[in-house]
């Protein structure tokens, strides 16, 4: 009996050794991680993983995967990486500490909090130059005065998020501008931040290279945690294991064929007309062995897959992808092996097409 395809073969030591590996290494110089579960769904076990490996807060971007992994059992500090002012109620209900950037969610938090008289926690994210969210700097203290008066959320810390949007790298300057804002902060508010969250997996190379972290304790971790890479270069981390997830599909054609579409070239399924040329010589190869496996543009972000043999991916279509087998012979109905990176993985998780298989 075949086991199920696609599927993605998840190790969840290896997300453990990655989480505890990387816990130990910031740990070295007082920062802590929250492990960022946005890619996995919320996915419970590997949550568990993290946890295990040391990690002291789960984030999230999305509410619901905070719930599922909450209904899960899973224990830890519950951190929500977007907030919507329309899920301002839940939020209270589930989620420990929020990232926030806007008063009118802020006002809608504290309203709900006080429903349910509770205190929550909030870290305001400061625009440092990636443009995605962000206070800017110069209006962060009329902004933390107007939050002061709202009675039932603590300010607990500042955060920035760089390297996602703009692609702008979290270098020194970047993070030290953000260590004398906190000062600033507290020395003006006469408020204490213990928690400030300076970046995400793109704030290793800062922090190999820096001598002083500064106020700088906590990082968000997702892709550095699964996949076991840094994201300014993509490089591997040493030490960390890069292939936790595994994609696994199935051969369904495998026919030798010409390397080119043959007859006059119109529209593809989405709309675009394609160019081909090919890779071989000219008049070396006109015919090739080709795969096809059976998985496409629905299941996951094809150009995010590389294959584990000697293989190459030609393209695909929603349901198909097509392989030049080079010199491997691809019987039907075997399986081949795929590497993920960060996109592919996102959303190969998110398709229900795919099988999600944890190996212990
Ligand atoms: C997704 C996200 C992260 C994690 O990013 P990685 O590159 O996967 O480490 C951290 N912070 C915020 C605000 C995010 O949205």
């Amino acid at each position: 009996m075949n086991a199920f395809m696609p599927r993605i073969e998840i190790t969840l030591s290896q997300i453990e050794h990655n989480a505890r590996t990387l816990s130990e290494l910031y740990g070295q110089q007082g920062i802590s991680l929250m492990g960022v579960s946005k890619a996995v769904l919320g996915e419970p076990l590997i949550a568990e993983a993290m946890i295990r490996g040391g990690v002291k807060f789960i984030a999230d971007s999305r509410l619901e995967n905070i719930q599922r992994m909450r209904n899960a059992r899973i224990s830890a500090q519950f951190v929500l990486l977007r907030t919507a002012p329309s899920q301002a109620e839940s939020v209270i209900e589930s989620v420990d500490i929020s990232l926030n950037t806007e008063l009118d969610t802020l006002e809608k938090l504290n309203y709900y909090a006080a429903c349910r008289n509770k205190i929550h926690q909030i870290i305001l994210m400061v625009e440092m130059g990636d443009l995605r969210e962000g206070i800017m700097p110069d209006d962060i203290f009329l902004f933390i005065k107007q939050v002061l008066d709202l009675p039932q959320l603590k300010i607990i810390g500042l955060g920035c998020n760089l390297a996602c949007y703009g692609g702008i790298k979290p270098d020194e300057q970047k993070m030290r501008q953000l260590s004398a804002l906190t000062d600033a902060v507290e020395k003006r508010f006469q408020i204490s931040l213990p928690l400030i969250s300076g970046g995400n997996s793109a704030n290793y190379e800062w922090y190999k290279s820096t001598k002083n972290v500064g106020r700088i304790n906590n990082l968000r971790l997702g892709e550095s945690i699964l996949l076991g890479c840094e994201t300014v270069q993509g490089q591997a981390i040493p030490k960390l294991h890069t292939n936790a997830f595994k994609l696994i599909a199935e051969v369904i054609e495998s026919k030798v064929k010409p390397s080119l579409p043959f007859g006059e070239i119109g529209r593809d399924a989405f709309g675009n007309i394609p160019v081909f040329r090919s890779t071989y010589p000219k008049g070396d190869r006109d015919r090739h062995r080709r795969a096809i496996v059976a998985l496409g543009k629905q299941d996951t972000l094809i150009s995010g897959l590389s294959p584990n043999q000697d293989l190459k991916i030609l393209g695909s279509s929603s349901d198909h992808l097509l392989l030049d087998c080079k010199n491997s012979y691809l019987k039907v109905g075997v399986g081949v092996n795929f590497n993920l990176d960060y996109g592919s993985l996102l959303t190969a998780m998110t398709s229900p097409f795919i099988k999600k298989q944890f190996i212990q």
